[in-house]
């Protein structure tokens, strides 16, 4: 009888070591770009109490109504794995004090996320984000702030000309009120147009409206009164100084009055950064404005925003790019080749020191021939094959060849570091 196999989990992946290339690559540019903006590292339990969701992100948003992963523990407890990171965040500010802290406090992640979502390209039930938050400051310079921040992450990985900001203010509990009665109202004057979800959005989820994707809905969606329309003074003051920064900065917007986003916690500004490439998977990312989600997790009132990026989404936008250079690809940049025993201890000490110095090398010290240990070399793309037969073992010599010229030359063993530092540089 022939064995199971098994597989992963429907919705999730293995990250191979060529994936992680990718992976590495926009968590590090991510890294540096908002380290220089003074933002610091959070890294959250994976799991949650099950409530922090329900009341943080909304008990009628499609993330907690159908697409937790909840589960109850061995003592009872109600656990959720991670649907995002904005709730969990709220919550380690308030429980570690960090209102005591110089507000504004600018925090970043790259976390692993879960939800219960039908997969397809570009979406999974594992996945990864990208995200910051800055909590403490009211001021429309915190909103430029956060959108240029992430304006020059996709700059600095060459993302800028294939993306567009899209911009909306959904006001504040003062001013949206009226509008979502004004929506809610025409919605119901238009019942028999809409599909049967939107149905039950109109009493549970209003501004969710706005966003659904049946065909069916969409000639609707376009006569619906728009937010921007019913914001109160401050809101719209708000947002008028959002534009004029973003201007200022030259950064293009698009406003988009339908743009609501699918948590409830948002306030005024929201935003999305939304690829040139059809298709409903194409917002790279998404966030704005939560003034009220610390005052609701039992804090003293404190504005706040940040945003979220799909790390897988934007690695596959990369890779659609080509032309998009990502640096590290090479696995190995040296390679030893050893004949004789005394040229195997030679070996693994050139080895040590080199891997001392942090750089990537590897070596033969199996008994393959030279011609063996050189074909291996070329299998993992090293730069250069340090060779060491009996009689450079001898002279304490090692042989540096080009992988890619097959050029050769004799260097002295205790100076082979310092060249090879150099000539990777
Ligand atoms: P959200 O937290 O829903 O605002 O999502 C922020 C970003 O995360 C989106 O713009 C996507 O790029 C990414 N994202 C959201 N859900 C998924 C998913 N199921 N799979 C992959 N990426 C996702």
């Amino acid at each position: 009888m022939t064995k199971k196999t098994f597989q992963a989990p429907r919705g999730t992946r293995d990250l191979l070591p060529d994936d992680q290339v990718y992976f590495d690559y926009l968590n590090s540019t991510f890294k540096n770009v908002v380290k220089a903006a003074g933002f610091r590292q959070i890294t959250t339990p994976a799991f949650e109490d099950t409530n922090l969701f329900v009341r943080g992100v909304g008990k009628e948003t499609d993330v907690v109504d159908k697409e937790m992963y909840s589960f109850v523990d061995k003592s009872n407890n109600s656990l959720t794995l991670r649907p995002e990171g904005t709730a969990p965040i709220v919550r380690s500010y308030l429980e570690n004090g960090m209102q005591a802290w110089p507000q504004p406090v600018k925090l970043y992640y790259t976390m692993s996320m879960y939800r219960y979502d039908r997969p397809q390209a570009g979406r999974y039930r594992e996945f990864w984000q990208y995200g910051l938050e800055m909590i403490g400051d009211k001021d429309p310079f915190a909103d430029v702030m956060v959108i240029s921040t992430a304006y020059r992450f996709y700059q600095k990985l060459g993302l800028a000309d294939h993306i567009t900001l899209q911009l909306n203010s959904i006001g504040c509990q003062k001013c949206r009120p009226k509008y979502i009665k004004e929506l809610t109202s025409f919605y119901k004057e238009n019942e028999k147009k809409i599909c049967n979800n939107c149905k039950s959005r109109v009493e549970s989820n209003p501004l969710r409206l706005l966003d659904c994707k049946e065909a069916k809905c969409q000639a609707l969606i376009e006569e619906a009164p728009q937010v921007i329309n019913f914001l109160c003074t401050e809101c719209h003051d708000h947002f008028k100084k959002v534009l004029e920064l973003l201007d200022e900065i030259n950064v293009t917007y698009e406003i988009n009055p339908r743009l609501v986003r699918g948590l409830d916690y948002y306030t005024r500004t929201v935003f999305e950064f939304w690829t040139d490439r059809d298709g409903s998977q194409n917002a790279l990312c998404g966030g704005g404005r939560y003034d009220n989600l610390v005052e609701n997790f039992g804090g003293k009132s404190t504005p706040a925003l940040g945003f979220a990026g799909g790390t897988d989404r934007t690695i596959e936008f990369i890779k659609s790019h080509p032309e998009i250079e990502i640096l590290e690809s090479r696995k190995v940049d040296i390679f030893v080749v050893q004949l004789g025993n005394e040229a195997r201890k030679n070996c693994l000490k050139l080895l040590s020191s080199f891997w001392d110095e942090e750089v990537a090398a590897e070596g033969g010290l199996d008994k393959e021939g030279i011609s063996g240990q050189l074909s291996h070399a070329n299998r993992l793309q090293a730069k250069y094959a340090l060779i060491i037969g009996q009689k450079e073992a001898y002279d304490q010599t090692v042989i540096i060849k080009e992988m890619a010229s097959g050029n050769q030359e004799t260097y002295p063993l205790d100076k082979i570091v310092k060249e090879i530092k150099k000539r990777l540089k």
